[in-house]
């Protein structure tokens, strides 16, 4: 290790609240789906910032956009118009077969944003009592940091000694439409839940979930908000993952690939008037819809389309996808995974996923792992059929070790 990682890793240790445990590597540069660290090293990144970066680091065109925009207009508030909200708001309604779009910048602003809308439109629209509005929502989710989120996690890292927390969310199995049934009241406004769940280790549903969870939420007039943050904008190999399903969300949250990985652009999707009860004053955010944060998501939505990004994650998800399940290792207990969003699960005697990730990094893969047993990998989508078999045959070598 040079002094200069050493030097960046113990400044961070020094100074930075320590809610992150980062792999020991320090980067420095990025283009594609390659990164440099500070010596010069090379590795292919297979977590892409969580699913950020999916259109490839430093995408050029994106880059363009940006320092364009940066040059002209940066951030206006919304207490006047810019020229770039209208055409943000036309672009992504036409990509995604959207009504109404609430632009917010994290994650979980969107989240927090739906939350907001699906209760309103409870007590506004359905007739539900006021503040007896309840959202049921799945275990082991994942939909960010903020407090109310937070409070219906089901990991006790993330809750523990955060609350108290705000009440009116009911937690189910994931995967369980005979639970969600179950825990449908008069009061239920939505059922908030990821079509795949990313952080709890890539847990795809059972086939036809999504199809009696869409009938349920059409029949008990509660809508369906699908977290698309991590799995929407081409990760799954379709442009959103619903469409696997064949199914249509009420209200679809998506962020993160949104930007391309340059700036904190999410949005609140709706295909009905759930939005539409939001009045002035009554929701917003200082840089959500910015001229600068719109340009950058216009390109982002337009190089996944052009540049075929989509299809490509399809196409190499199922090529790296077959070749991880080729892979005769001990240490796999099981292979998983949707287009490009791709999670290694391995048996407990294996020994942790982090130690794997390790090993991977010294062969030039960056990978994350996640609960302790997974590793998931999610390159951006731009990867090709090399890059895919390059991978491949690392992950085998480091795979058939013993790090237990
Ligand atoms: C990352 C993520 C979020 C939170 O996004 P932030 O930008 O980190 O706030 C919410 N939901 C899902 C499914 C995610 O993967």
């Amino acid at each position: 290790m040079s002094s200069s990682v050493i030097d960046f890793i113990a400044t961070e240790a020094r100074f930075g609240a320590r809610n992150y445990e980062p792999i020991g590597v320090v980067l420095s540069r990025g283009e594609g789906v390659w990164v440099w660290d500070t010596d010069g090293n090379r590795y292919l990144d297979c977590l892409s910032a969580y699913s950020a970066v999916s259109q490839g680091h430093c995408h050029p065109k994106i880059l363009a956009a940006m320092v364009e925009q940066a040059h002209r207009l940066t951030l206006t508030s919304r207490a006047f118009h810019n020229d770039q909200l209208a055409l943000f708001y036309e672009e992504i309604a036409a990509l995604t077969g959207s009504h109404k779009v609430l632009p917010m910048n994290s994650g979980a602003e969107a989240v927090e944003s739906a939350i907001k809308s699906v209760r309103k439109w409870g007590y506004e629209v359905k007739g539900v009592p006021d503040g007896q509005a309840e959202i049921i929502v799945c275990a082991d989710n994942f939909h960010g940091r903020t407090l109310a989120i937070v409070g219906f996690s089901t990991d006790a890292e993330t809750r523990a000694h955060f609350g108290p927390f705000a009440p009116g969310f009911k937690i189910i199995p994931f995967g369980d439409a005979a639970a969600l049934e179950e825990a449908i009241t008069p009061n239920t406004v939505a059922f908030l839940v990821e079509p795949i769940q990313g952080e709890a280790g890539v847990v795809i549903p059972p086939a036809g979930y999504f199809a009696k969870v869409r009938q349920l939420c059409t029949a008990n007039n509660m809508m369906l908000v699908l977290d698309e943050i991590q799995t929407g904008l081409g990760r799954t190999g379709k442009l959103l993952a619903e469409q696997h399903e064949g199914i249509e969300a009420d209200v679809t949250l998506l962020g993160k690939a949104l930007s391309g990985g340059f700036y904190p652009v999410s949005a609140v999707l709706s295909n009905n008037d759930v939005l539409g009860t939001l009045r002035p004053g009554q929701h917003g955010s200082t840089f959500g819809g910015n001229p600068l944060a719109c340009a950058v998501a216009r390109t982002a939505m337009r190089v996944l389309v052009e540049e075929g990004m989509i299809e490509n994650a399809a196409r190499q998800g199922a090529r790296f996808l077959e070749g991880l399940k080729a892979i005769r290792a001990n240490t796999i207990r099981e292979v998983r995974g949707r287009g490009l969003m791709l999670a290694v699960e391995l048996h407990p005697e294996a020994g942790r996923a982090r130690r794997y990730c390790e090993a991977l990094q010294g062969k030039g893969i960056l990978a994350k792992d996640t609960h302790g047993q997974t590793i998931r990998i999610a390159p951006p989508l731009v990867i090709t059929s090399d890059q895919v078999d390059w991978a491949l045959e690392r992950l085998a070598t480091t795979l058939t070790q013993d790090l237990s």
